[in-house]
């Protein structure tokens, strides 16, 4: 598989090709501010925006570079975010809270189409429409009963598209069918976060990269953010660290479960080639647990291929070749393609697979978004940044939702590799 590799290959995100880590401008750390943030990918830029364009004089820090976490790395896939279904959400909260749920889910969607094409952010948005494939026969029918009975009031556009008529959809037989999601949609990006880091700067907003926030306590009526450059006085303080979320707020971390989703760009493929394997241009997912996602790159040139390959976490030269196996099963005219890029990013899942924002200890946060953050995390972040502001349209149906943790866990997942392998099994069985 030595070949498998292209000779320029590379294991940062085929997105940061096109827009680099940006360079901002040297910035010392202000003693005292009115909104300090931690983390700035699309949580902390969607409510820095919100916060600087409110009036308050609001810093953005994180540790790396600038939307270095998943808001620069992911496959760029946008849908309504929500796992759950209504059924088991009613379980679980009742039908009004669960029927809220889901509009809000609906709502992230709608808002994020809005907020591009009201900002005017270039960053090749698109209502593309996503293929669901089924990967097996119960799984088809699963989704053919699902779409004829959507819940009263939270229907969508989906079309059910049979075995038979798959082609029209994906050049692929390797699935039994699915469905289409007419309004998701896809986006580049790093375009999208560097939109957002435009209109923060724009705004007021400072943003500091390689900037670790060590610590973080109540001071006065505020807190003290601590820094290896100094410390920041900050009345309201909001964490939007997701994935990346560790030992500086350890009640959240022990509500998050960080997991490692792993990602490839193909070499530039041919147009015949691209148009007979991607006939729609759709993002496309499947039924499994253990879930794949892939997608045109926005120029049409290559296939992005992403998923979970590996029971732990593992190397991107070695994430490489088992997602180049998986793409090829799809796809048997491209197992001598080659691969051009192979990164991963944390994800953060919840133990009731649903988003959190709120406020504990007075500190504000949202996170938790499952792998589906890119509307969500934007979303979210905008409405959090609206609750700093006390506006009441930033109320959420995730507002006080009981944010769980489980025993014996500190935010090290020992039973991720179980887990997964249950998963697979189950995927595997047809269940
Ligand atoms: C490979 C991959 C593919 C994905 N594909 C999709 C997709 O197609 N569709 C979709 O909806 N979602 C997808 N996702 C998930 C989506 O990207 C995330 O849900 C979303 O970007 C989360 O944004 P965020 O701002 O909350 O977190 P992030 O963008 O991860 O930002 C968190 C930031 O916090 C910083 N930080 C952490 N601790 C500290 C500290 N102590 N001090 C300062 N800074 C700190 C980190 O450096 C990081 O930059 C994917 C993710 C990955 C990794």
């Amino acid at each position: 598989m030595s070949d498998l590799f292209t000779a320029d290959f590379k294991s940062t995100p085929y997105w940061w090709d096109q827009v680099p880590r940006p360079v901002l401008p040297d910035g010392s750390l202000p003693a005292k501010v009115d909104v300090a943030i931690v983390g700035s990918g699309y949580t902390g830029l969607s409510a820095a925006l919100q916060t600087a364009r409110g009036g308050r004089d609001t810093v953005v820090l994180d540790a790396e570079d600038a939307g270095w976490g998943c808001s620069t790395r992911n496959g760029g896939q946008i849908s309504t975010s929500i796992k759950p279904d209504f059924d088991e959400l009613s379980r679980r909260h009742g039908p009004e809270r669960a029927f809220a749920i889901i509009r809000e889910g609906q709502k992230s969607l709608a808002w994020i189409a809005d907020f591009v094409a009201g900002e005017r952010i270039d960053c090749d948005f698109r209502v593309a429409g996503r293929f669901h494939a089924a990967h097996n026969p119960a799984q088809y029918e699963a989704l053919a009963r699902r779409i004829q009975n959507q819940p009263k009031g939270l229907e969508v556009e989906a079309q059910l598209v049979s075995r038979a008529e798959q082609r029209r959809e994906l050049g692929t037989d390797a699935y039994f069918g699915g469905v289409v999601y007419a309004r998701h949609a896809s986006v580049h990006p790093a375009k999208f976060h560097q939109g957002l880091l435009d209109r923060v700067l724009a705004a007021g907003g400072r943003v500091l990269p390689r900037c670790p926030v060590t610590g973080i306590r109540h001071e006065g009526d505020g807190f003290l953010l601590q820094t290896p450059q100094g410390t920041v006085a900050a009345r309201t303080a909001v964490i939007a660290t997701n994935g990346y979320t560790g030992r500086l707020t350890p009640w959240l971390q022990r509500r998050v479960i960080p997991i490692g989703s792993y990602i490839i760009a193909t070499e530039p493929l041919s147009r015949d080639l691209m148009a007979r394997l991607m006939p729609r241009d759709r993002i496309v997912s499947d039924t499994r647990k253990v879930v794949y996602y892939y997608r045109a790159a926005p120029d049409g040139s290559r296939i992005l291929f992403g998923g979970r390959v590996s029971h732990g976490e593992t190397d991107a030269r070695v994430s490489g070749p088992l997602l180049h196996a998986e793409l090829a099963r799809i796809f048997p005219e491209l197992a001598s393609a080659r691969v051009s890029h192979s990164w991963s990013g944390f994800v953060a899942y919840t133990f009731d697979e649903l988003a959190h924002m709120g406020r504990r200890d007075g500190l504000f946060y949202a996170m938790g978004y499952c792998g589906s953050g890119v509307g969500m995390a934007a979303y979210l972040g905008m409405r959090i940044g609206q609750q700093v502001l006390g506006r009441p349209e930033g109320a959420t149906a995730f507002d006080n939702l009981d944010f769980q943790s489980r025993p014996y866990y500190f935010g090290n997942p020992w039973f991720l590799a179980p887990s997964i392998m249950y998963y697979r099994w189950r995927d595997r069985a047809g269940r």
